[in-house]
């Protein structure tokens, strides 16, 4: 191995960057879990969190990677048999209908093409079609990781509210809650799913579920086996400040610390800033003469880019030059965009220097790994970045 000074670029689309802050905070000693300082914390935390998903209405958190959630969202709410409509927007909307799958749901899939996201005209027609209501939730994944894809979540419940239809819209926020605009409570979500290790700044190792009082009757009745993921006996716990089993104490230290940092900067300057990346990195890839995978501009992603090679190279050969050669790691392509598409991730703890530096790596690695590109893409993203 070679010896490699100054700081690592973790550049995949998550886990991001943990920032020092954050690190000192979980570096903590760990404190007692039924204790009163705990309980303290637990409830701050509850209250702090609800803002960043847009509600007023409770999030759980679980102790688990972002799957978990998924699962909690699914169990809590749907019995065995029910009917679920699911997008396929890219890999993790195939991930998590195929977990619906696996738990007996009877799941409906829109087929996509993994450049674009959840169509509203699709989701009208597949509503239009069920006049019976035998459709019990509506599965859509915010931002697809995979793709670099953000759906259009407002316009697929203007869909539901047009067809007068009662499915539940389940959201996955993991890549997008903290880093793109996202309104639990206004855009008429049920459950949102969300993990730790993207735009709140933390290692992976949590996960939440924001929940509306419709998902929270539908709990009263749901079959499908629920245990660990019973919302029922947290909301209970957390009333005290506590969990039914042992939460991850400094875990919960590092979000009360990044909950505090997107507090001082402010959500709309968050999403900006992200926006904001995003643009440049979409210059860059287009000043290089390369294609940026998502194919709406309704639809870019604030979180990553993906970017298609031309025919004949390899993304994985890539991403392993660049990786040796500037100690830059970028987000491999999943699914069947494996080998097609490398992923810059520029969301979290990121700045203009931080995403300056990543796009020179990447664009001289584009030129030791021979792919033809045109070396004013790094000069467009700086005039995008360029102080005004
Ligand atoms: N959904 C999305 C959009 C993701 O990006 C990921 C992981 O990257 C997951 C779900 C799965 O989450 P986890 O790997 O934390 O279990």
């Amino acid at each position: 191995m070679t010896w490699n000074s100054g700081r690592h670029f973790l550049q995949i689309p998550g886990p991001t960057n943990v920032p020092d802050r954050v690190l000192r905070a979980m570096s903590a000693p760990t404190i007692d879990h039924r204790g009163p300082e705990f309980a303290a914390l637990t409830l701050r935390l509850l209250a702090a969190l609800k803002p960043v998903f847009g509600t007023s209405g409770p999030v759980v958190i679980y102790p688990a990677s972002g799957t978990g959630a998924w699962e909690a969202a699914l169990v809590n709410t749907l019995s065995p048999g029910d009917r679920v409509l699911c997008f396929e927007t890219g890999h993790f909307a195939t991930l998590w209908q195929e977990m619906a799958r696996a738990l007996g749901l009877t799941v409906d899939v829109v087929p996509g093409d993994w450049r674009h996201g959840a169509d509203p005209g699709q989701l009208a027609h597949a509503l239009a079609a069920d006049p019976a209501h035998t459709i019990k939730a509506v599965c859509v994944v915010h931002n697809e990781t995979s793709t670099g894809v953000t759906s259009r979540i407002p316009e697929l419940r203007d869909a539901l509210d047009t067809a007068g239809h009662p499915a539940l819209l389940l959201v996955d926020t993991i890549s997008s809650l903290a880093s793109i605009d996202y309104r639990h409570d206004e855009w008429g979500v049920d459950v949102t799913v969300a993990g730790s290790q993207k735009g709140l700044m933390l290692p992976p190792g949590l996960s939440f579920n924001a929940i509306s009082d419709k998902a929270l009757a539908a709990a009263q009745s749901a079959l499908l086996p629920r245990s660990f993921w019973h919302w029922a006996p947290i909301l209970a716990a957390n009333r005290r400040g506590h969990f039914p089993y042992t939460p991850a104490t400094n875990l919960l230290f590092g979000l009360a610390e990044a909950l505090a940092m997107l507090d001082a900067e402010g959500l709309p300057n968050v999403f900006a800033r992200h926006a904001r990346h995003a643009a440049a990195t979409r210059a860059a890839v287009r000043g290089w003469g390369l294609e940026v995978l998502c194919a709406d501009e309704r639809e870019y992603s604030g979180s990553l880019t993906a970017v298609l090679l031309p025919e004949g190279h390899d993304a994985d050969k890539l991403r392993e030059v660049i990786l040796d050669r500037f100690d830059l790691s970028l987000g491999s392509g999943l699914g069947r965009l494996g080998g097609k598409v490398f992923r810059i991730g520029h969301l979290g703890h990121f700045n203009d220097v931080t995403l300056a530096g990543t796009l020179a790596g990447v664009q001289m690695g584009l030129e030791l790994a021979g792919v033809p590109i045109d070396p004013a893409g790094l000069g467009a993203a700086l005039d995008v970045l360029r102080p005004r």
